[in-house]
């Protein structure tokens, strides 16, 4: 099978820089920006603040760096993090919250709703005495990665951050693909945004940049974050030549309802083949489960790889389909007849 036969559903991470994004990337004007001289970042840092409705902006390397920049600013050593059991932040960095910024994680269960209720936030905070640690933060995501890409009403994670608000905690939006949330719901981002104190989003998925997420909020939290991003080792200097695809990132919003579009195709087609169930998604994230044909997700992922269809193991019995820009129509109906074979071999 030659590379580009190859679909490569893994995640919207693996999108190649366009033709655009390169020329940017020659062309950008750069500076050093640890000094604060490179304008291109500057300039992403501005938009990437507005796209949000935040004072500011920081640009940092990945998504992972920009919620741990987060927690650490938000937090101080040995406060408690409350977030979902299936988050991001709890499930895939690292137990980076313990180790970077001295944090008790409190994982609770979210369920369906991808946020805690407010009762359940006002429960679940713990006010500090003698004994007791204290709530240093409450973290939410959205769309929800692990709940199958769920975009999450603006309704909830108000609630939410109302609750934690009450009880003088901060909250923290991991918003890696808070675009697609915003399109699927049919709102502009800044509304996802404005009930929180802080959001990540990723330029380096759905909207192909190479490099780079951004974290943004009120302006005092910005500067603080560079300090702790210059701390993580993240201080970049002529970074103007990442910078400058993420302006077109920015720019490509509307593109992932595409995306979305295609999804819903591959879950369709997907949940069509015997044993096999996937639920129609909201966003870019299909989650397949393959319990009922008693395949193991590990069993499926690597098949799958064979017949030339990329995915990851989530669970047991449930693997993650990704749409992305590098992927129309007709690589998802030939990714379905695909995984529609690896089932009967695997079933045979
Ligand atoms: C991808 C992702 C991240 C981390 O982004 P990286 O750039 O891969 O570090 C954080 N949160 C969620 C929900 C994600 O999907």
């Amino acid at each position: 099978m030659t590379d580009d036969d190859f679909i490569d559903l893994r995640s919207d991470t693996v999108t190649r820089p366009s033709d655009a994004m390169r020329d940017a990337a020659a062309t950008a004007e750069v500076g050093d920006d640890v000094y604060r001289d490179d304008p291109t970042v500057n300039e992403l840092e501005r938009r990437a603040a507005e796209a949000v409705g935040t004072e500011a902006a920081l640009f940092v390397p990945s998504g992972t760096m920009a919620n741990q920049i987060a927690v650490r600013v938000h937090t101080d050593h040995g406060q408690e993090l409350l977030l979902d059991r299936e988050s991001h932040i709890y499930r895939w960095e690292l137990a980076g919250a313990a180790t970077l910024s001295g944090a008790q994680t409190r994982p609770v269960d979210a369920g369906a709703r991808c946020v805690p209720t407010a009762d359940r936030v006002r429960a679940e905070t713990v006010t500090e005495d003698l004994h007791r640690p204290g709530t240093g933060l409450l973290a939410l995501e959205n769309t929800h990665n692990y709940r199958g890409g769920r975009a999450v009403p603006v309704d909830r994670i108000d609630a939410a951050a109302a609750a934690a608000h009450e009880g003088g905690v901060p909250v923290h939006l991991d918003g890696a693909r808070v675009f697609n949330a915003a399109v699927a719901l049919g709102v502009e981002a800044s509304e996802i945004v404005a009930p929180v104190d802080s959001v990540t989003f990723c330029l380096s998925k759905g909207l192909g940049a190479p490099v780079g997420s951004i974290l943004a909020g009120e302006a005092a939290f910005i500067e603080e974050a560079r300090r702790v991003r210059k701390l993580f080792g993240g201080g970049m200097r002529q970074a103007g030549m990442i910078a400058a695809p993420g302006l077109l990132a920015l720019e490509s919003v509307d593109r992932l309802a595409d995306d979305h579009a295609n999804a819903e195709r591959l879950a369709a087609g997907v949940d069509a083949i015997d044993g096999v169930d996937a639920a129609e998604p909201d966003t870019n994230i299909v989650v397949a489960d393959t319990e009922r044909a008693g395949i193991p997700a590990s069993d499926l992922v690597a098949a799958c790889e064979e017949r030339g269809v990329g995915c990851v193991e989530f669970d047991t019995h449930t693997a993650r389909f990704t749409t992305h820009r590098d992927v129309d129509a007709a690589d998802v109906d030939t990714a379905v007849e695909r995984v529609g074979d690896v089932i009967a071999d695997l079933t045979a």
